[in-house]
């Protein structure tokens, strides 16, 4: 395997260094040290692990399910085994705490969990006799080669959204981390070659917009999994429905929470601020704005601030650490520009975390957490996605008010409502706009035997990531209607 500090692509069971001359590197965002570097593979590298992954399928497809998820058993042993380390990985290359990259890794195992179930999860259904003689069955088959491209924030989680129900159906695979976070991946395919898959059966290659571009573009590729910002969503989505491809894209989000005077308050406030800085506000089910309604705004504002203010920022990995930093220095700018917006559009700055008074941590991308108050709800802030430790609070006057903010965002993910009043938990879970409800819960990120559901400009497609939607998407069903010879079938 190469040693050097670019990343290897893994093609046909083979580690492989790029031959790309474009790179980016990669940078630990709590240190700013030189961690690696991401090749942008090439067209070309992209087509080998096409052809490859389309070879491989022609023998995976036939190998029986329960004899698929063999290999599945195996790394999921070798994920508990090496847990650690990989959540340390996380932790390197993306910043969170040791916790949130433990927290992330065990989603991701758990996928690999539910994806086990195929033998009975891709059954098919049989009716017999539909007319005299004649029964009519569905089967599901695999698509084929099919690719998965991740975003950064979570580097070992969201491949797992993916890859365990796209290998247990059948299919062949391409991942393509993101630039930003490459490493985990890196490591989780070691383990994958380790659980025994077949050579071509599961590729790694790393890239940038152009890597992406190549993988919507090929011929053999025939569906396309992708997690990462609105607009790339959009164009992912576009491309590849364009070349005839099943998509799946899941985009950024701005996640409303609702805090009722009723809801307890302090349940909700840690809640509340676990959900807003927690990843370092990084996670695309982040509370983004927070709405009191009526006399919550007295008694929750004073408890909010103290527990944003009081959160300890520093290195993921050292204990005791509540928030890491963001991605990049370029990020912390953008999400400083975002905050500065939000005053100038008539916003008031209850916490200000642009300034950092730790001289050891200098050196990374660190912000504290920031909370705007009286966010305009036609303002441009609270439209854009901050992805950062930044709360938007706002007043409304009454349930409705609260609930004709929410449902006016663009986005969709996810929105939650703090309460102890059932009939109000009731009309917010039916009347809201968004795919992933939380009731006095923050960050409503669904089990792996549930769909990610996001609605409007979160999502872009028809079938969700993970569990049986998963399999409706990595499959395509044939119907066969079968009459056999006349003495078989009961002719009168
Ligand atoms: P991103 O859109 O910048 O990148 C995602 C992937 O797209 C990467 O692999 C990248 O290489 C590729 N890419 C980037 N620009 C491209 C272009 N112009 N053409 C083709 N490919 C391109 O996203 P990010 O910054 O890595 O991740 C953060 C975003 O992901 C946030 O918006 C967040 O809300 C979203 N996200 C959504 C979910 C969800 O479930 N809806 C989950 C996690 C993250």
């Amino acid at each position: 395997m190469p040693t050097n500090n670019r990343l290897p692509n893994y093609i046909n069971g083979q580690w492989q260094n790029s031959v790309a001359t474009e790179i980016r590197e990669v940078f630990d965002p709590a240190t700013a040290e030189l961690l690696s570097e991401t090749p942008f593979s090439t067209a070309t590298e992209v087509d080998a692990a096409a052809q490859a992954a389309s070879v491989a399928f022609e023998r995976w497809r036939r190998t029986p399910a329960p004899e698929r998820i063999q290999p599945l058993f195996k790394l999921k042993e070798l994920m508990e085994a090496h847990f650690d380390e990989l959540a340390r990985t996380i932790v390197l290359e993306n910043g969170k705490t040791l916790g949130e990259a433990r927290g992330e890794m065990r989603r991701a195992i758990e996928n690999v969990e539910v994806a086990c179930g195929i033998p009975t999860m891709m059954q098919g259904v049989f009716s017999e006799d539909i007319a005299r003689g004649i029964d009519e069955f569905m089967i599901r088959q695999p698509v084929g080669v099919v690719a998965i491209i991740a975003p950064f924030n979570f580097p070992g989680m969201i491949p797992f959204w993916f890859l365990p129900y796209a290998l247990a159906t059948g299919n062949t695979a391409v991942v393509k981390p993101s630039e930003r976070t490459p490493m985990t991946m890196r490591r989780a395919f070691e383990l994958l070659e380790e659980a025994g898959f077949p050579p071509g059966v599961v590729n790694l290659v790393n890239g940038g917009p152009d890597t992406v571009n190549a993988i919507l573009d090929h011929p053999t590729i025939r569906a396309i999994s992708f997690v990462g910002s609105t607009p790339v969503a959009r164009h992912v989505y576009a491309r590849a429905a364009a070349n005839g491809k099943r998509v799946q894209a899941q985009g950024g989000a701005k996640n409303p929470l609702v805090v009722l005077p009723d809801a307890d308050l302090e349940m909700t406030t840690r809640i509340v601020t676990d959900s807003v800085y927690g990843n370092a506000g990084q996670r695309c089910l982040a509370a983004s704005l927070v709405i009191t309604v009526g006399e919550a705004k007295n008694t929750f504002t004073p408890a909010l601030k103290e527990a944003a203010a009081t959160r300890v920022v520093g290195h993921g990995l050292q204990e005791g650490v509540q928030m890491g930093p963001v991605i990049s220095p370029q990020s912390r700018d953008r999400i400083s520009s975002l905050i500065e917006m939000g005053t100038k559009e008539g916003a008031s700055l209850l916490l200000d975390g642009r300034f950092l008074d730790a001289p050891e941590l200098a050196n990374g991308s660190f912000l504290k957490p920031t909370i705007l108050e009286n966010v305009h709800p036609n303002s441009e802030l609270a439209g854009t996605e901050i992805f950062g430790p930044v709360m938007g609070l706002m007043h409304a006057e009454t349930f409705d008010e609260a609930l004709a903010w929410v449902n006016s965002g663009r986005y969709g993910n996810m929105a939650c409502l703090f309460t102890s009043d059932g009939a109000a938990a009731r009309r917010f879970r039916h009347e809201v706009q968004a795919g992933n409800i939380g009731i006095n819960i923050g960050v409503a990120a669904p089990m792996a035997f549930f769909p990610f559901s996001g609605w409007k400009d979160s999502f872009f497609g028809t079938l969700h990531a993970q569990s049986g939607h998963s399999v409706e998407f990595y499959t395509q069903t044939k119907v066969v209607v079968e009459r056999w010879l006349k003495e078989w079938s009961r002719q009168f």
